[in-house]
């Protein structure tokens, strides 16, 4: 970013809320600094005489105005649903040209805001598009890079794949979901972390209350379920393996009696080594879960000491082999790239190192600077370069390639450094089918623990996602236990 636009302000002006949401997501993803400098704002102006205005402005309130867009305002006003769809279209592309020529840059994902690309390419596949016809579609409509369209489409074919796999039954009480549970402690906090996570230490005399309360939901709610199959238990968080051995066999007890399927696939994030031990892993082999996830998000010792973790390599690589001792012959690990301090060479490294391990899964994210997070508060940190970013992720498809391990589910989140993914890669037969789930809306998840929420795809009559959220909080999920169970009684019973 030029130094002249570090000192002025980034002002994107619409006329009402509805436009300013691409307005503003495709500005950000050409400015990230800015947007991690807070030097970003939105103004709704209903009295604007153009749909959207962009101004850089300096202190004393001058603005240099660098995009407008649609001048008639009674025009836009009176647009059917349709024609403002279309308007929005040619706004978000006539404005990725306009900073692309102002910048230098293309994007990966082009003028794409949401999360979910292979959502686009999946539907596209079911009307009947072929992939060639789809790629295209992405690149010259969307602005997609052709490597991101390609990938897209093959992610999407496989989520297809295996999605079709689910039985589908006529009536919402027949219809298979999944069941997401909430472990929120940690045994420290890392420096990119948004989720709702506390210190296992500071709450240590909380955790059989929160287990208490945690009983409480699955005994209340559980039974209106109780004919539904499940498709999927994930156990995340925080760190579930936090929990001490009595803790964690108690809570696997507590799942296996209030959601007694059998067959269906069941995760539990073990995300970091230091929490591992033989016991624990008897006790999740026991209870039948089938996959579990040990995520060294850099093989680094250095890095991992300057994320938070707590942890070194050689404990990462002493977890895996306990696991797999332990029986476990389905195992995820999750890499960050982007990393502070981290360049190409670091991060080839961390893939060669996992590669030895042979895990059956790898998730590769590219590291999210999120508000809610140490890093989004600490301003002094920087970001990767963008460049580098693509090349990390060119690197991780490679690797993957070589390791066998295919892509079959990717999203993307906001602030994403260098506008990238996260890809999970698999192994054939060893996909962990709830992050499709989670990602494309496909099925109804219920959900259990503090911030953990429930999407009903088939809420009653209503078409739009059912979202019941959990309190964050902890210690006023406890509290409030009551009223969340209440909540998703009123949509179940
Ligand atoms: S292990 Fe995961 S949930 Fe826990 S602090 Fe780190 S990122 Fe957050």
């Amino acid at each position: 970013m030029a130094k002249d636009l570090r000192e002025k302000e980034l002002i994107i002006c619409c006329r009402d809320a509805y436009d300013s949401y691409d307005a503003y997501h495709i500005t950000a993803a050409f400015f990230p600094e800015m947007v991690r400098l807070g030097k970003i704002r939105q103004k709704t102006d209903p009295g604007i005489d153009a749909w959207v205005i962009i101004s850089f402005q300096d202190a004393s309130g001058v603005a240099d105005e660098i995009f407008r867009f649609h001048q008639a305002a009674t025009e836009q006003q009176t647009q059917s649903a349709q024609k403002r769809k279309q308007l929005k279209y040619e706004m978000g592309c006539s404005l990725y040209e306009t900073l692309s020529a102002l910048t230098g840059k293309r994007l990966p994902w082009g003028i794409l805001t949401g999360v979910r690309p292979t959502k686009i390419a999946r539907r596209w596949l079911e009307e009947g598009m072929d992939e060639t016809s789809c790629r295209d579609r992405f690149e010259y409509e969307l602005k997609v890079s052709a490597a991101r369209a390609a990938l897209a489409v093959e992610v999407a074919k496989r989520e297809r794949e295996l999605i079709g796999t689910l039985e589908h039954g006529c009536h919402v009480a027949e219809k298979p979901m999944s069941v997401y549970v909430h472990i929120p402690f940690c045994p420290s906090r890392c420096l990119y972390c948004s989720f709702a996570s506390v210190p296992v230490d500071k709450y240590s005399s909380r955790i059989d209350q929160y287990l208490d309360a945690l009983e409480r939901e699955m005994a209340s709610v559980a039974p209106f379920v109780s004919d539904r199959p499940l498709s999927c238990i994930y156990v995340g968080g925080g760190t579930p393996t936090a929990l001490d051995s009595e803790q964690l066999k108690r809570l696997c007890g507590m799942i296996r009696s209030y959601l007694p399927e059998e067959s269906c696939e069941w995760t539990v994030e073990a995300g970091r080594p230091d929490t591992i031990t033989e016991e624990k892993l008897h006790i999740l082999k026991e209870a039948g879960v089938d996959r579990i996830s040990i995520n060294p998000q850099t093989m680094h010792d250095k890095t991992l000491e300057r994320i938070g973790r707590r942890h070194t390599a050689a404990q990462i690589r002493e977890a895996f082999m306990m696991a797999r001792a332990a029986g476990f012959d389905n195992i995820n690990m999750d890499l960050i790239s982007g990393l502070e301090g981290e360049d190409l060479s670091d991060f080839t490294a961390t893939l060669k190192m996992v590669g030895e391990l042979k895990p059956d899964s790898v998730t590769v994210h590219a590291l999210a600077v999120k508000r809610a997070s140490i890093l989004g508060q600490e301003k002094d940190h920087p970001l990767p370069a963008e460049d580098l970013m693509t090349q990390m992720a060119d690197e991780a498809r490679l690797w993957a390639a070589q390791q066998e391990l295919k892509p079959y589910y990717l999203y993307r989140q906001k602030n994403m450094s260098g506008n990238g993914e996260n890809i999970g890669f698999a192994k054939p037969g060893k996909e962990g089918l709830y992050n499709i789930l989670i990602m494309e809306e496909v099925q109804d998840i219920l959900a259990f623990g503090a911030g953990a929420v429930t999407k009903l795809m088939s809420g009653g009559n209503k078409k739009e996602i059912v979202r019941i959220n959990n309190v964050k909080d902890v210690l006023l999920y406890m509290d409030q236990i009551d009223d969340m169970i209440k909540r998703k009684e009123e949509y179940l019973c």
